[in-house]
């Protein structure tokens, strides 16, 4: 969650439990475990607490329910074929400064499970431009997921690319 709607949500927690007047210090700290999550996550895990706790609640119990929600919100949300379900797609990069053959760089999916797992990765579709880095192969009526293919594929690839 951005750091300016995160300072709108917290507002309604402390305000929630009679803090009006919290410090600045204390309220970064959240602020802080607010900025890890995504905003889906954030928004129901204030309000699970707004609702349901006796306490404050400090930000060890914030990780804990979040850290819930967002497994439920995985497990509940339709399989992603890009990714596997991982959050994740793998793309071939070629040899550079880094390493002297070609070398597999995961990137975030656009799904659910890219934006709440790899919130701060680079995301796969701006990098290829919305499209897949090996599209070509594909031939749409796909049962295996794309990290499966990709890696079916990567050995062939990478032996090609040193002969041509
Ligand atoms: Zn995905």
């Amino acid at each position: 969650m951005k750091r300016h709607d995160a300072k709108i949500v917290l507002k309604k927690l402390f305000d929630s439990f009679g803090k009006t007047s919290p410090t600045i210090p204390q309220v970064e700290v959240y602020i802080d475990w607010a900025e890890q999550y995504d905003d889906t996550v954030v928004n129901s895990t204030i309000d699970k607490m707004i609702k349901g706790s006796k306490r404050f609640p400090v930000i060890a119990d914030l990780h804990e329910v979040a850290r819930n929600e967002r497994s439920m919100i995985m497990d509940t949300s339709k399989h992603c074929w890009y990714c596997g379900d991982t959050g994740l797609v793998p793309a071939l990069y070629r040899p550079n400064e880094v390493s002297t053959i070609p070398y597999t760089k995961y990137l975030a999916c656009s799904c659910i499970r890219g934006e709440l797992m790899a919130k701060h990765t680079p995301s796969y579709f701006e990098r290829f431009n919305e499209g897949l880095q090996f599209q070509d192969r594909i031939t749409g009526d796909e049962t295996i997921d794309y990290p499966d293919l990709f890696n079916g594929w990567r050995h062939e690839i990478i032996v090609n690319h040193k002969e041509g």
